[in-house]
């Protein structure tokens, strides 16, 4: 690599040794490279006033002269907020303000000449900056430029070294004549077919940008170089393990599955799940294994799913296994599969950790002699001392409870390993589960069974009590049931037990009548067990609880769901536990309770949940406003560490793009790819490149990944 990127920080002008020390343990910049990398968090165009018209997708900072023709106050309470129209002479855009409302409504004038600074964003179809800095216009001050702000740390700050210094220094770099001398981080043949411009392009517009178009190029190179190597990074190692692990192959579609689907299915399949059946049967005949994620909402059918995948094991003379994350849920699927099995002849057992000896000296053989075709149950399942005649489908419910030592362990039973299919209710936006799940294949239900009834759902504070008790009475005396949930405590357990105690206390005072039954994390199994099963059979009316309902429960008669501190839950969690009731034929309720003080962030994430039931708009919505670091998976992962630029959420085409660069440019060159090429290397488009360019794929994967995260082991 070019000695000139790799030369240490201290050469250059204006740092030395004391500053460059300061600027390796701070900032983690010790080479030319790790500064010309070192991007600015945002940036400023005061170097000229924009037009409203000129406004697009984008944009750093801005300012536009013009005037106010309008202001107004909207909403009430934690949605107050001051609406200023402003106009450039030609159209019109928005500025709002959620704080200090009054303050500004008196400080700015219709009629008078301002400019307005800020990120404009594109809000339905206006462009809106919310809290611009405004000042009066000055026609006689000169313009500032346009340029990158930077991050530092608050001990640079203490020092007196603030953004310039990070400016001057790159500009001196950039300066530097050798910057022609810079590699090319991205083979000619990409950059051509893509559309990219170079490197040295890239970081000069980057840094010191001459106007927004031109910094919008450099940053979708820069971010298209930062995901194609992360995409490239994670084929390589799942098109190395395609090669590495064979799978077994079920050539056919025999009569479990024929006489199940033609005589006994109690409904027609949705055309979700008759695509994600299709690709299911496509994975199995191909002499890969099997390691696909299927994702669907709550109540979208994944069950059905997952037993017919299984009868298409089983018509190719192997056994198949379902694996649930609680007792209570391998229990009701157990009764659920057994009963759809039953119609077929199929043997199906349970084993979970109370089964006692002699029933499971009866399930021990006959998994051995291959008498039972399908085993439901827990981790019980995967101990050591389970042996299977032949597994052949191991369908794991509610992926997030399994991590992947657990599923590795499914895998060991057979020299051959069984193809594995994990069912999951938490949504993860596509190219986002591509991305962290890696080497998992992904399908889709994206379409709930007809005829359900929606749920209304509605956010509520302690004031109206009164109303959401009367709601409880309501449905209590049409013979439902109700669920009431609190918030998990983690840093206060005492506090935890404390609300779900005095809520239960609450509730038993308010409807006497009932029986109320009570779970929370601090209790054994076996009593949590006890508790569930009370309302499982309906014998308890109303269940107070802590979050270990969240997974999988049905009790179809259940039909409202109170979630109390609903502000301290996630959207997809409380998307999970909405899911627990509507999936009988009446009408139900999610009472969203908070405290009447609720700031207007919180006020707007607990609307979403008013206003849609889609699984997958409330997860890409929580992944925005609390960022992907946050989801499900992308921790454990150092995802978040990984990406200095690109945005996981934001940046989905450009993902995409690289990852069609990668696949193409892996179909061209197997080689890049450790073991022999199979039959089952995926084929498609390919881009084939020189030599040289092999080269640079090779030494760059090699410098961004040298920490080596084994994304193959992720899930
Ligand atoms: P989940 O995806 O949340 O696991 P389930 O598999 O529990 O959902 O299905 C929810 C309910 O919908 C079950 O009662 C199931 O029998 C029913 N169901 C599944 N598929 C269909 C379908 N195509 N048409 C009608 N009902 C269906
Ligand atoms: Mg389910």
């Amino acid at each position: 690599m070019s000695d000139f990127f790799n030369t240490p920080i201290k050469f250059l002008k204006g740092v030395g040794e004391t500053k460059a020390k300061m600027l390796e343990k701070e900032l983690e910049i010790s080479t030319f490279r790790d500064l010309l990398y070192y991007f600015p968090f945002r940036h400023v165009d005061k170097s000229r006033f924009y037009k409203i018209s000129e406004l697009s997708g984008e944009m750093p900072f801005v300012q536009i002269a013009g005037r106010f023709v309008n202001f107004s106050i909207e909403g009430e309470g934690a949605k107050r907020r001051l609406h200023g129209i402003f106009s450039d002479g030609e159209r019109l855009m928005e500025c709002v303000w959620f704080s200090g409302i009054d303050r500004m409504k008196s400080a700015f004038q219709i009629g008078v000449d301002y400019v307005i600074f800020g990120k404009p964003v594109a809000y339905r179809s206006i462009y809106s900056i919310s809290h611009p800095e405004v000042s009066v216009y000055d026609p006689s001050k000169p313009p500032v430029g346009f340029m990158g702000v930077y991050t530092v740390t608050e001990t640079m700050r203490r020092r007196g070294y603030s953004s310039r210094l990070i400016s001057t220094i790159v500009r001196n770099l950039l300066d530097n004549p050798r910057l022609a001398e810079l590699p090319s981080l991205l083979p000619e043949e990409v950059k051509r077919e893509y559309n990219l411009i170079s490197l040295k392009e890239a970081l000069i517009q980057m840094h010191t940008p001459t106007d927004a178009e031109s910094l919008q190029k450099a940053r979708e190179r820069l971010k298209f170089e930062e995901l194609f190597y992360l995409q490239m990074h994670i084929l390589r190692f799942s098109r190395e393990r395609g090669r590495k692990i064979r799978g077994l192959v079920f050539p056919i579609i025999g009569k479990y599955f024929n006489d199940y689907f033609y005589n006994c299915i109690p409904f027609n399949l949705t055309g979700a799940q008759k695509r994600v059946l299709k690709e299911i049967r496509n994975d199995m005949r191909t002499g890969r294994q099997m390691n696909r994620l299927l994702q669907g909402d709550v109540g979208s059918g994944k069950t059905m799913v997952g037993f017919m995948s299984m009868l298409m094991a089983i018509d190719n003379g192997y056994q198949g296994a379902l694996m649930a994350p609680t007792e209570i849920l391998a229990t009701q699927h157990y009764e659920t599969i057994s009963e759809w099995g039953k119609q077929i002849g199929l043997r199906v057992e349970l084993l979970t950790g109370s089964v006692r000896t002699k029933k499971r000296r009866e399930i021990d053989d006959g998994l051995r002699n291959g008498d039972i075709h399908i085993l439901v149950g827990t981790h019980a399942l995967i101990e050591d001392n389970v042996v299977f005649k032949n597994l052949g489908l191991v369908v794991i419910d509610e992926q997030h409870r399994f991590g992947v030592a657990q599923r590795a362990k499914m895998w060991k039973k057979a020299s051959i390993p069984p193809h594995v299919l994990v069912m999951t209710a938490t949504p993860i936006p596509r190219t986002l589960a591509m991305t962290v799940y890696g080497d998992l294949d992904v399908s889709v239900i994206d379409e709930l069974p007809p005829g359900r009834k929606p749920i209304e759902t509605i956010l509520r504070y302690d004031e109206n009590r009164y109303e959401v008790n009367r709601l409880i009475q309501r449905e209590l005396t049409a013979g439902r049931q109700i669920y009431i949930v609190y918030p998990l405590i983690q840093e206060n357990e005492k506090l935890e037990l404390k609300s779900v105690e005095e809520g239960v206390e609450r509730i038993r005072g308010l409807f006497p009548d009932v029986e109320v039954c009570m779970v929370h994390g601090k209790m054994k199994p076996d009593e949590k067990e006890c508790q569930m099963e009370k309302f499982v059979s309906g014998q308890a009316r109303i269940l107070v609880a802590t979050t270990v309902i969240e997974v999988g429960v049905n009790v179809p008669n259940a039909s409202v769901m109170v979630i109390e501190n609903a502000e301290r839950f996630g959207l997809s969690q409380l998307h999970q536990l909405r899911g627990r009731v509507g999936r009988g034929s009446d009408k139900s309720y999610c009472v969203l309770m908070t405290k009447m003080k609720i700031g207007a962030d919180t006020k707007k994430r607990l609307t979403i949940m008013t206003e849609t039931t889609d699984g997958f708009l409330i997860s890409e919505a929580d992944m925005k406003l609390r960022g992907p670091g946050d989801m499900e998976g992308t921790q454990q992962s150092g995802l978040a560490f990984a990406l200095k630029i690109a945005n996981l959420t934001s940046d989905g085409q450009i993902l995409n793009i690289a990852r069609d660069a990668a696949e193409r440019i892996l179909n061209a060159h197997p080689e890049l790819v450790a073991g022999q090429p199979t039959q089952y290397d995926k084929k498609g488009e390919e881009l084939h490149l020189s030599t040289e360019s092999v080269a640079i794929i090779l030494r760059e994967l090699a410098y961004r990944f040298a920490r080596k995260i084994d994304w193959s082991q992720i899930s």
